[in-house]
């Protein structure tokens, strides 16, 4: 893709996404039950969330610990659709910082963070490149909860290793994404893989909502087309592959 193109399919990409309460799978009952077998957090936490989108995580993380959460993302259509979120939510506003920026170049000091989370955004850099960089930004014994798309399985069906080899490349086994993990500086406390339900009810299916709804120029009648072919892939083969939320400590 040239630049163009690229700006164009991230545009029609952000539209798709417009509104929702979120821009990729996840489920607040199951953060939640994360962050409640994490180790306790010092006093006064420092609390990033990457790749926020329009905040699912950060407004649960700035409820869950009552702590300001800086949260980074990109889209200026999100940022501000973060903000309007967080002057919803009762007692949320003054928690949330919310940051335009790329979370591949932040210029946070060593060592700043108690806790990084980042949930669907990862694979934007690429889950070992995202690591590395983000690893020196967590204090000693830092936590991270990284959710990247994972296979499940070696022997994975030929539709939806084409598809995914494709989309993306570099996506790996959990076995493949711990070594990763222990390779950019980190140990693991635990995975969690998100329940295939968690996809439809709380993205794919507000998502197919929205793409009703919306006006469809060309440019986004590809991308839903492209939408529609993952969610039938994942109809059939979400016993193969989906979101591991990877639990890590600064090693
Ligand atoms: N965490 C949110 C959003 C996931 S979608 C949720 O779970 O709902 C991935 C997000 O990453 C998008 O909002 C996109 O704008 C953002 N993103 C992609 N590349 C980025 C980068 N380099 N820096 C910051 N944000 C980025």
């Amino acid at each position: 893709m040239n630049t163009d193109s690229q700006n164009d399919y991230v545009a029609a990409l952000t539209d798709l996404h417009r509104g929702l309460e979120r821009q990729g799978p996840g489920d607040s009952d199951f953060s939640r039950h994360i962050l409640s077998h994490l180790p306790t957090l010092p006093p006064k936490p420092r609390i990033a969330d990457l790749g926020c989108g329009s905040g699912a995580g950060a407004l649960l993380l700035a409820q869950y610990y009552q702590s300001p959460v800086m949260a980074v993302d990109s889209s200026s259509v999100f940022i501000e659709e973060l903000k309007a979120r967080a002057k919803l939510a009762a007692g949320l506003e003054h928690l949330i910082i919310p940051i335009q920026g790329d979370m591949a170049e932040l210029d946070w000091p060593v060592g700043s963070l108690d806790l990084l989370w980042s949930e669907g955004a990862a694979y934007n850099l690429g889950f070992e490149q995202a690591l590395k960089i983000w690893r020196p930004l967590l204090a000693n014994s830092a936590i991270a909860v990284i959710s990247e798309m994972s296979w499940f399985a070696d022997d994975v069906p030929e539709p939806a290793r084409t598809y995914w080899q494709n989309a993306y490349p570099t996506m790996g086994t959990e076995a493949e994404n711990l070594a990763r993990a222990r390779r950019s500086g980190f140990s693991l406390l635990s995975t969690h893989r998100l329940p295939a339900q968690a996809w439809w009810v709380n993205y794919y299916d507000p998502l197919r909502e929205r793409m009703r709804q919306m006006e469809i120029t060309p440019r986004i009648q590809s991308v839903i087309r492209e939408t529609e072919e993952e969610m039938r892939l994942f109809a059939k083969f979400s016993d193969f592959y989906g979101y591991t939320f990877y639990v890590l400590q600064a090693a």
